[in-house]
């Protein structure tokens, strides 16, 4: 439990004020690194422009200061891993595209712009995208589970520019994808059944979320991702990216997510748990770090 090498993260999007649920995930992964002795790093995960809103940056780090988190590296204090705004991040993500390119492991995709605007932020479940029918999948390789090798893919594909259409992974189809979370235990996703080819670039040239937390979890050297438990499912799409960058995958941790009284995940329409407005009715900070109380306890 004393691992000094210990790296977590925080990686919130500045989509609005943080809620109840965040609350809860961002305390569980303070408290994990504060019980390694480990380093906390706090990333800005910025790059859904038409969402995000700098403004929320700095109400973020004062609510998560208000609960008494900690982080050692971040946007207002920096660090060696940095930058730590993902808009910033540019050339690490592009590096790895090139990567994933010449490994055969993506193809150009001109199917619809909807699947593509939800690529930017975290598919969290029970909304998680649908499975890709395999319209732009290239034909050749249908159901072949090993293109892996350079070159694999057709000419026409290396040549693509990046930015004129979207790019997808293309997934092991069968493969079961399985890991041990830290506090779900063992878990099995099987390609192209629980999730099917994923965006990993945008035609508007921007990388999507799989890619970059993948990136920027690497890169930052983070070795375990505490997050929530609707994101259970982008873990076996990461660990695809993770084996196909050649790059070690961290652990993982997720936590129970905080539902409302209907069993919905909370999200933006609740803004009465947001803990600006939970402060105003003078909630405690002790209260919202003990993991027993439910939403009627609120009221
Ligand atoms: N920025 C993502 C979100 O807020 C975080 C996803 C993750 O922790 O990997 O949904």
């Amino acid at each position: 439990m004393n691992s000094p090498i210990y790296r977590g993260r925080l990686a919130p999007s500045p989509t609005g004020h943080l809620h109840l649920g965040h609350a809860r995930t961002f305390w569980i992964a303070a408290e994990r690194a504060r019980a390694r002795r480990g380093t906390l790093v706090l990333r800005n995960e910025n790059l859904d422009v038409a969402r995000c809103k700098q403004d929320f940056v700095p109400a973020i780090l004062e609510d998560l200061r208000w609960l008494g988190i900690e982080w050692q590296e971040g946007p207002d204090c920096g660090g060696p891993f940095g930058p730590y705004n993902q808009t910033e991040r540019r050339e690490f993500y592009s590096a790895a595209f090139e990567k994933l390119r010449t490994g055969g492991f993506v193809y150009p995709c001109r199917c619809s712009r909807q699947d593509v605007l939800r690529a930017l932020q975290a598919p969290h479940q029970p909304d998680d995208e649908p499975i890709y029918p395999g319209t732009c999948r290239p034909s050749a390789e249908r159901g072949d589970r090993n293109l892996e090798l350079p070159g694999a893919l057709p000419h026409s594909t290396s040549r693509t520019s990046r930015s004129a259409c979207n790019w997808r992974f293309r997934v092991p189809d069968g493969e079961t994808i399985s890991f041990v979370d830290g506090q779900f235990g063992s878990q099995q996703f099987v390609a192209g059944k629980d999730f099917g080819d994923f965006v990993i670039w945008q035609h508007d040239d921007l990388p999507s979320y799989q890619l970059a937390v993948v990136v920027d979890d690497a890169a930052m050297q983070i070795t375990e991702v505490v997050r929530g438990a609707d994101l259970l499912l982008s873990t076996a799409r990461q660990l695809l990216l993770y084996r196909a960058l050649g790059l070690a995958a961290p652990d993982f941790f997720h936590c129970p997510l905080v539902t409302d009284e209907a069993g919905v995940r909370l999200a933006k329409r609740h803004d009465a748990l947001s803990l600006r407005a939970l402060r105003e009715k003078t909630v405690t900070v002790e209260f919202l770090r003990s993991k027993n109380y439910t939403l009627g306890d609120l009221n």
